[in-house]
């Protein structure tokens, strides 16, 4: 997602509240930003943020950070945080590519992946969220029983995802190709912009959930 520029949006994040600004200096203090040791979920290209906006305020006792790249995006992410302000939510712009310079290791509980940019040229294969690249990087900060959720209506990106998994330190645990006919996956799910966009054209929504392996006793 790219909006339009906005002009000022750069200035308008930096002096955000809900917006963490030194996030470096915060790896493995994270318990501390928040102030409580609940469980912290990220959500990695979180948009405009309904979708971690509403798991917030469903979700008081679990703590949630949302990783997006672009100013003009974030902003509409942090507007919708004056109504009203949730205690348990904050974001981060950044480039999800440098997350391990972010948190320390089992610093996060799960990780979500909603509709990630598809990058179709195989050239830049590595620059996609659920690459064997980025796996490595999600599997340095999760908890031992962490997990990661990707959702996609783009089956070519899913199928990929699939095959890197292969290459990984993560196995399945669950996936379905048409999340909405899934009863068991359908609990609980949060919508997000564009899921609810592809949905309502009629495409079939992917979703997989992960984990990291268990080491051999
Ligand atoms: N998750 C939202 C949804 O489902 O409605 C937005 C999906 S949009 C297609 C993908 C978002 O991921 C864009 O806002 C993009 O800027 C962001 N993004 C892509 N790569 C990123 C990266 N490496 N780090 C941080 N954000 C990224």
């Amino acid at each position: 997602m790219r909006l339009r520029n906005i002009t000022g949006s750069r200035e308008m994040i930096a002096a955000n509240e809900y917006v963490i600004h030194d996030e470096t200096a915060c790896k493995g203090r994270w318990a501390e930003v928040f102030g409580n040791d609940r469980p912290i979920r990220l959500e990695i290209g979180t948009g405009k943020g309904r979708f971690l906006t509403e798991l917030a305020a469903a979700n008081p006792d679990v703590d949630y950070l949302g990783i997006e790249k672009y100013s003009s995006v974030l902003l509409r992410a942090v507007q919708k945080m004056e109504e009203p302000a949730l205690p348990n939510l904050r974001f981060i712009r950044m480039d999800a590519e440098y997350i391990c310079d972010v948190f320390a290791k089992g610093e996060i509980d799960r990780i979500y992946l909603n509709f990630s940019d598809p990058w179709p040229k195989d050239r830049h294969a590595k620059r996609r969220l659920p690459s064997r690249q980025f796996l490595e990087r999600y599997a340095q900060i999760l908890k031992e029983d962490g997990l990661v959720e990707f959702k996609t209506d783009n089956t070519d990106l899913f199928d990929f995802a699939l095959e890197e998994l292969k290459e990984s330190a993560f196995e399945l645990v669950s996936c379905t190709r048409d999340l909405h006919k899934d009863p068991l996956l359908m609990q609980g799910n949060v919508m997000t912009e564009y899921e609810e966009k592809f949905s309502s054209r009629g495409n079939p929504i992917c979703k997989y959930v992960i984990r990291l392996k268990k080491a051999a006793p």
